[in-house]
């Protein structure tokens, strides 16, 4: 009997990682076997490690968590053009020659968990867009190109917020302001808190005032990481406040299209973390 299909996720920490499940979960619906493990590889032995699963263990797909998205980006052979926008990859793919392609899905994830799942109808959304690292930048064209009639991004470094909205090129519907402004920018009608702050355990300070009528926030972080900001969320009293567990189930239902060419159906499996707690 031939050996499983090679695939994995490489991050530091990995342990705590849902894509084996998620990923194992899409295989079931179609009855493919698949071998799928967590690679905890340090920042310094990244790239050895990516090399060693694609050519030695045979590997045909990677999912690629924090740290390691842009030096994912930067050692593939090709990348798209969702994963050059990003300058970070989510996605390995070794291709037939054995070359290796960089995908970012994290943006159309987010548009179509907003979308889909939560039936928001992006057009016309004033929306906050908190952070400009590599997943604000992967959402930040996405929500630009699902139709936000504008875009705020708000960044901690005021450069990398000006770096994106300049690489959009739209000055009139995509814009920058300071982190310190916040209490006096009004109100939006989707707020995107694509910070890590929750995943380093650090508190953000928003104002109340951010969160318009009818407002959606969300978070791209799930479990613990998303608990501050939703309760931020809550008791501003936004109409949804939604955490990134669904946008991470549509990133690898991506991922696994790419390496299976199936479309996994996302909503059981959505539904089976989310009442395991997750
Ligand atoms: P990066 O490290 O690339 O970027 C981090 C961003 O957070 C930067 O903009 C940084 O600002 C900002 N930041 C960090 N700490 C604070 C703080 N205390 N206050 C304000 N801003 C802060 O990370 P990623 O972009 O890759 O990931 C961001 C988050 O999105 C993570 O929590 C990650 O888990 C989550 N994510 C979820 C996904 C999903 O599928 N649900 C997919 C991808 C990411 P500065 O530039 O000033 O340092």
């Amino acid at each position: 009997m031939s050996r499983p299909s090679q695939f994995a996720v490489f991050g530091h920490p990995i342990a705590h990682s849902l894509s084996p499940r998620i990923h194992q979960a899409f295989a079931q619906q179609f009855g493919i076997a698949l071998e799928y493990r967590t690679i905890d590889a340090a920042p310094s032995v990244f790239a050895d490690a990516v090399r060693h699963f694609f050519s030695e263990e045979q590997g045909r797909g990677a999912n690629v968590t924090l740290p390691h998205k842009s030096s994912a980006f930067a050692l593939a052979d090709e990348r798209t053009e969702a994963a050059a926008r990003a300058g970070t990859a989510n996605v390995l793919t070794r291709l037939a020659d054995g070359r290796l392609a960089a995908h970012n899905t994290d943006g159309a994830a987010l548009v179509r968990d907003l979308t889909d799942r939560h039936r928001l109808d992006l057009r016309g959304h004033d929306t906050l867009l908190l952070g400009a690292g590599g997943a604000a930048r992967a959402v930040a064209w996405s929500l630009f190109e699902a139709g936000v009639q504008t875009l705020t991004i708000v960044n901690r470094s005021p450069e990398a917020a000006d770096a994106l909205a300049d690489a959009i090129g739209e000055p009139a519907r995509v814009h920058t302001r300071y982190w310190e402004d916040l209490g006096n920018i009004g109100s939006f009608d989707l707020i995107v808190n694509a910070t890590s702050a929750g995943t380093l355990g650090q508190a953000l300070t928003l104002p109340l005032s951010l969160v318009g009528s009818r407002a959606v926030c969300y978070d791209l972080g799930y479990g613990a990481s998303a608990f501050g900001f939703l309760a931020w969320a809550r008791a501003t009293g936004a109409l949804h406040a939604y955490d990134g567990l669904g946008m991470l189930v549509e990133q690898a239902a991506d991922a696994f299209q790419l390496w299976h060419g199936k479309r996994p159906d996302t909503e059981p499996v959505y539904k089976s973390l989310r009442t395991q707690g997750a």
